[in-house]
């Protein structure tokens, strides 16, 4: 079985932390980005921002959050990034 592989291009991440929001309030209820299972890490050096999701977030929160409905089982995360600096590869478990 395929799993579903999250793909990271930080050139294209704006730092604007709505996956951040969006994961949180989806997971939690709050708008707290210390609670979301994505964190966007800004390099002041380089001037770029790292968005970094925990692996496992998908099956530990947004899964159990939304349990798998028809047609909608793309994480929060990757449909609120207007930029595409967040994708899927493989199949959504
Ligand atoms: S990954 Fe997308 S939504 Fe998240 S901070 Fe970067 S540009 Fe914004
Ligand atoms: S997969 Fe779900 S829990 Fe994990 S970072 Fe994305 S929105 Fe948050």
């Amino acid at each position: 079985m395929n799993k579903m592989v999250f793909k990271i291009n930080e050139q294209k991440c704006r730092g604007c932390r709505r996956c951040e929001a969006a994961c949180s309030w989806t997971t939690s209820g709050m708008t707290n980005p210390r609670l979301a299972g994505i964190k966007i890490f800004k390099s002041e050096e380089e001037g770029r921002d790292y968005p970094v999701i925990n692996q496992t977030c998908y099956q530990d929160f947004c899964g159990k959050a939304h349990p798998k409905e028809k047609g909608n089982n793309v994480p929060l995360c990757v449909t609120t990034c207007l930029f595409g600096a967040i994708t899927l590869e493989g199949e959504v478990i």
